[in-house]
């Protein structure tokens, strides 16, 4: 291209390059977890079948396996349950009939997480949970597409949802570790 100095448009090239390995194979962050389909996107978790969204992802969906653990974010206190235990095929706006076996954890500050289609649920509505503890098992319970992922979701007050990127900065959990920022994230899954 002229005047596009050789090396920036290597760069260039190697970014798009980039930009297509994560829609194909799925995206891993340089410290965090593999995403199968990213917040805002609007293809879906199968890479065989990656049909289009009704809507943007309102969450993001990480690549585990079944049985993985799942972990609070942050700490909390249980403030919704599902336990819808079959894979769904027909998406709603209603998380209960999307979600599967899962859970809403709300936090201090007036925002929450939301952990979706597991395969067991180690907490009970109402439980206090610390940042990292086992919130249950991965699976592909509710509105999964089939796929094993952890649909993980961050609301400010009850229903508005944010780009949890903006809050998963406190990186992977290490129990050894202070976390002074309530609204900073741990990973929800093991890394
Ligand atoms: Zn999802």
């Amino acid at each position: 291209m002229k005047g596009i100095p050789s090396g920036l448009q290597k760069h260039r090239v190697l970014i798009f390059s980039m930009a297509v390995a994560c829609l194909v194979s799925g995206c891993a962050t340089a410290v965090g977890p593999t995403i199968l389909s990213d917040y805002g996107a609007l293809y879906g978790v199968n890479p065989a079948n990656r049909t289009q969204r009704p809507a943007p992802h309102e969450g993001i969906d990480f690549d585990v396996a079944g049985g993985d653990p799942i972990l609070a974010a942050a700490p909390g206190e249980v403030s919704e349950v599902f336990g819808t235990a079959g894979v769904v095929d027909v998406y709603t706006d209603e998380i209960q009939r999307w979600c599967g076996i899962g859970t809403r954890v709300r936090h201090a500050a007036d925002f929450s997480t939301l952990y979706c289609h597991l395969s067991s649920r180690a907490v009970q509505l109402g439980d206090q949970v610390a940042r990292g503890q086992l919130i249950g098992g991965a699976g592909r319970s509710g509105t999964s597409a089939y796929v094993v992922h952890l649909h993980f979701g961050v609301y400010e007050g009850c229903c508005r949802d944010m780009n949890p990127h903006r809050f998963l900065t406190a990186g992977c959990f290490d129990p050894g570790r202070a976390y002074p920022d309530p609204k900073a994230l741990t990973y929800p899954v093991r890394c």
